[in-house]
């Protein structure tokens, strides 16, 4: 598989199917597969970007899409009040295992306090 195409790329593209939540020309948003909360949505790029690593200057208002789309998830799943998580897990010690850039919307339960 070309490294600059890869499952998430086949997601926004809609050659695989996800449950996508919301979708514009610069980021699309599906639930996770395996969700660690009831609420568990990913915030990707509509461009291939491998990692936060390789974001740069100029993705800086892509980023910020990203951010801001994540806060109106929260608000539509009505948990903005109650509270959320926003995580991008970056490299093999930091957790990621999808080398396409996405945001974790995470919420509806209390989420264990971050230790490290
Ligand atoms: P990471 O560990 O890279 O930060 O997060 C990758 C996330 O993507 C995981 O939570 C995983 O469950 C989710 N995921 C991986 N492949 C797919 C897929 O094909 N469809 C969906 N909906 N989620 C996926
Ligand atoms: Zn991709």
């Amino acid at each position: 598989m070309n490294s600059d195409y890869c499952e998430f790329c086949h997601i926004i593209s809609g050659e695989t199917t996800a449950d996508i939540v919301y979708q514009d020309e610069a980021v699309t948003a599906f639930w996770d597969r395996s969700p660690a909360a009831p609420v568990h949505i990913l915030v990707i790029p509509n461009i291939h970007i491998p990692s936060l690593n390789e974001a740069k200057m100029e993705d800086a208002e892509l980023l910020g899409k990203m951010v801001l789309c994540a806060q109106r998830l929260a608000e539509n799943q009505a948990v903005a009040n109650r509270g959320y998580r926003l995580v991008f897990n970056i490299g093999p010690e930091g957790g990621q295992t999808v080398y396409h850039l996405h945001l974790h919307l995470i919420a509806g339960k209390r989420l264990p306090i971050f230790h490290g």
